[in-house]
């Protein structure tokens, strides 16, 4: 019996996220068979508790705040998914954009209430809110909670926090602002390659001063150390949205990099990508493991998690990363994003033109069913 995702904390409240497309597919043991192929669904996708959690609480805060008047202003996009962001617009959420961010005081009043997204807000912002004195409602993951609280206490304990993540995600934004506030230094490191370029500098391995090094390859947001010596005791944790494969690899390399004089204590690890990720990446795996001609990717392209799995789904099969239904343009035409460049492209001859199609369909945690049964619903008619 295939595992299903657990049960939403309040079906009630995301009635309007739901599909009974996905629900039929589902049914049929997560494929639906057509004249020239079948779509193929894996056992776990789309919504996590964390971002159900997210959503129903800001419905909430709409059908309460709002009747009385007050105006609902999220602080940044709830998640990353622009139907879901569109969808609480319409119902007339003010979302600020990370200009008005900077100028909180001239969209928000005492009278107002304030929606904190899931991936948290920076201390600042907090304080801001709380001069303001306007209502607050915090839908931050308790997952990402977590991340915040343990690496505070590693700065605590005199510890340097390498962030495995991506520099400007809002999530990781957070996180090094939150350790920064607390007197902690972090380097923050995108790829497995800037993991090696950091193990290479600190053994000294790169050539010249090791600290000029440090500061040439790690410049900007990437970190606020001014030389190596806050790393000499490394904590590392990573966004809860990574690759967990990646996270594995990243350990490994470090636990060579300080093997040779590593005490104890020198080296600490945290795994932190949460278990909805993990659960959504391993399920993606089984389902491209299964034999597909295709891979289509559902969910907002700022969406980390699943930008993940539409990497995972590359190394499997053709696959293509699309945010909502309509970016299927025709059999021939596709929206869809360049890899290299990270922007929309349209791009041609994306379905392979032959006969039994297997077409796997994944979704991440921020993507809600109703957009994956509308994407169902037009590769079906292209299948049909
Ligand atoms: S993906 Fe993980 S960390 Fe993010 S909202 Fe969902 S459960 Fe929380």
């Amino acid at each position: 019996m295939p595992h299903q995702p657990p049960p939403s904390e309040n079906p009630a409240r995301l009635e309007s996220f739901r599909s009974e497309v996905v629900e039929r597919v589902r049914a049929g043991g997560n494929v639906w068979k057509l004249p020239r192929g079948e779509l193929r669904l894996p056992r776990v996708f789309g919504f996590c508790r964390g971002v159900e959690r997210a959503l129903v609480m800001l419905a909430e805060a709409l059908a309460g705040h709002a009747a009385g008047g007050g105006r609902v202003v999220l602080l940044g996009q709830i998640i990353h998914n622009p139907w879901v962001n569109d969808y609480f617009q319409r119902q007339g959420v003010r979302i600020l954009s990370g200009t008005e961010m900077e100028d909180l005081e001239s969209f928000l009043g005492p009278d107002d209430a304030a929606v904190v997204p899931a991936f948290g807000v920076r201390p600042d912002v907090e304080r801001r809110l709380q001069a303001i004195g306007c209502r607050r409602i915090d839908t931050t993951c308790g997952n990402v909670r977590r991340l915040w609280q343990w690496v505070e206490r590693a700065a605590a304990d005199g510890y340097g926090v390498m962030i495995f993540g991506r520099t400007r995600h809002d999530e990781t934004i957070v996180t090094r602002s939150r350790l920064g506030e607390a007197g902690g230094h972090y380097v923050i490191v995108e790829s497995i390659a800037q993991v090696e370029t950091f193990c290479r500098i600190l053994a000294g391995a790169a050539g010249g001063d090791r600290d000029e090094a440090f500061r040439k390859a790690f410049a900007g947001a990437a970190t606020n150390a001014a030389s190596l010596a806050p790393f000499a005791r490394l904590a590392q944790v990573s966004q809860t949205t990574m690759l967990y494969d990646d996270t594995l690899a990243v350990r490994d390399r470090l636990g060579q990099a300080f093997a040779p004089d590593a005490g104890p204590d020198r080296l600490l690890f945290e795994p932190t990508v949460c278990r909805a990720t993990q659960s959504r990446q391993i399920a993606a795996v089984e389902l491209c493991q299964s034999g597909l001609d295709l891979t289509v990717v559902v969910g907002g392209f700022g969406s980390s998690n699943t930008r993940h799995l539409y990497e995972l789904a590359g190394e499997f099969s053709p696959a293509v990363f699309i945010e909502q239904a309509d970016s299927i343009r025709s059999a021939a035409q596709i929206r869809t994003i360049d890899p290299a460049t990270e922007t929309p492209v349209l791009r041609e001859g994306w379905l392979p033109r032959r006969e039994n199609l297997r077409v796997g369909v994944l979704a991440g945690a921020s993507c809600p069913e109703v957009v994956v049964g509308q994407v169902l619903e037009r590769l079906a008619a292209l299948l049909a």
